[in-house]
């Protein structure tokens, strides 16, 4: 580890790999510090992710994809089912990610454009001189190091500190930080070119039940409830269980993994003096569905880019990395990320009676794409009732 780079990326998931990559394909000198032992591990996520916005940024390989989806399946509270894509999708939809190896790739990708990755590598504080921060503390292996940067990029996942250090507020209530758990369940019976989604307010209160394929005959079951929903007796894992007791009471489970997902607005401003905030540090993940990892793909290349723009002008000020946050907010993420929040708002907390009239009046609808607007459009058109009570959507 050198003592000064032009950019310092902490964090080694998807955000932080573009980032790097981007910065250090525009000559700058990169370190990125991973504070885990290994890239991609443990995956705390379901690793669902939508064909094309994949391929915006890597060409997909059967070495990291677990599972090529057709069609996602909605199960309301009462079992009645209406699926989107199939045929009329024209083989589109998406995979379900191997990340441990997708994680890495996007890694490696990095390293090969120039950029230093160092794993078992924490930052603990940010430098700050002058008021402005400057760098960070690592920790490696019992040592400390500061290193000094001239653009530091926050990729710290849901867990984020160092937006928080750099004087940003990070905070997220705890009625929109999703607590999860997931299993791996294998020796199953299901639909492995599906990715289902059960939603019901008993079942899993303002969230979801996911199973999405890993294989044919295993699948990454897992759920998301709100934070204030948890307590003793009642937490996520309690809730999978009771699921699992009922749906796959023959499933063999290998793997249990807990982690959270921000269902909030984006942080308010995601830069500062030398400092840009990407993928889930940013809070970047849908509202609706907690996924994030497109989100983070796209902010870490974009703050890459930047990033370079900025250090050769000579000027990483708040002011010349604004752009960053312009571009991402009025773009396709921030307008999909501001408009499934308030969808999210509406219809999370209805109660399965109004859940089940809503999924029993698409069951028959015709949609071929899996865009959150004409699915609004039609669910509306469907229940005119909801006109009344939530006319802000419209
Ligand atoms: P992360 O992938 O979280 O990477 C952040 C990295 O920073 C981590 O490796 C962490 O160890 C490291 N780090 C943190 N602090 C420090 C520090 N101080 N120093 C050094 N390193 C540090 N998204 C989808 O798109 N599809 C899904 O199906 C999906 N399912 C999910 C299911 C669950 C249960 C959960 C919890 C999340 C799910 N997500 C899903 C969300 C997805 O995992 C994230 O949005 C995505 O990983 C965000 O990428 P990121 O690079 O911003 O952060």
């Amino acid at each position: 580890m050198k003592e000064t780079y032009d950019v310092l990326v902490v964090g080694g998931g998807p955000g932080g790999a573009l980032a790097a990559k981007a910065a250090a394909e525009s000559g700058l000198s990169v370190l990125l510090v991973e504070k885990r032992p290994a890239i991609g591990a443990p995956v705390r996520c379901a690793e669902g992710i939508g064909k094309e916005a994949l391929a915006e940024f890597i060409a997909a390989d059967p070495k990291w994809i677990s599972a090529d989806i057709e069609r996602a399946v909605l199960v309301g509270p009462d079992g009645t089912k209406f699926t989107i894509g199939g045929e009329a999708a024209g083989g589109k939809v998406g995979y379900v990610l191997d990340r441990k190896i997708f994680d890495r790739e996007l890694i490696w990708r990095a390293a090969e454009a120039g950029a230093e990755i160092q794993v078992h590598a924490r930052a603990s504080a940010p430098i700050i001189i002058e008021g402005k921060l400057a760098g960070a503390v690592i920790h490696q292996h019992g040592k400390t190091y500061e290193v000094r940067a001239k653009v530091v990029i926050a990729a710290d996942g849901v867990e984020s500190k160092f937006a928080k250090w750099a004087g940003i507020d990070t905070t997220v209530p705890l009625w929109e930080l999703e607590t999860c758990a997931q299993y791996i369940v294998n020796d199953i019976d299901f639909d492995n070119k599906a990715n289902v989604f059960h939603v019901s307010n008993e079942a899993c209160p303002w969230g979801y039940i996911w199973i999405f394929p890993k294989g044919p005959r295993c699948a990454n079951i897992g759920i998301g409830i709100a934070g204030t929903k948890s307590g003793e007796g009642h937490r996520a894992k309690d809730y999978l269980d009771k699921y699992l007791a009922k749906e796959f009471p023959n499933g063999k489970v290998t793997e249990l993994i807990v982690g959270g997902v921000s269902v909030c607005k984006p942080l308010e401003c995601t830069v500062a003096d030398n400092l840009i905030v990407v993928g889930d540090a940013a809070r970047l993940s849908d509202p609706i569905t907690g996924g994030g990892i497109y989100n983070a793909m796209y902010t870490g290349n974009l703050a890459g880019n930047i990033a370079a723009t900025a250090i050769k002008n000579g000027d990483s000020s708040k002011k010349a990395l604004m752009i960053y946050d312009k571009t991402w907010r009025d773009g396709p993420v921030g307008t999909t990320l501001a408009r499934n929040y308030a969808v999210k708002e509406s219809f999370i907390k209805m109660d399965d009676k109004k859940l089940n009239s809503i999924v029993h009046s698409m069951s028959d609808m015709q949609i071929d794409d899996l865009s959150v607007r004409k699915l609004v459009l039609a669910i509306f058109k469907a229940n005119p009732w909801l006109a009344l009570e939530l006319p802000h959507l419209l």
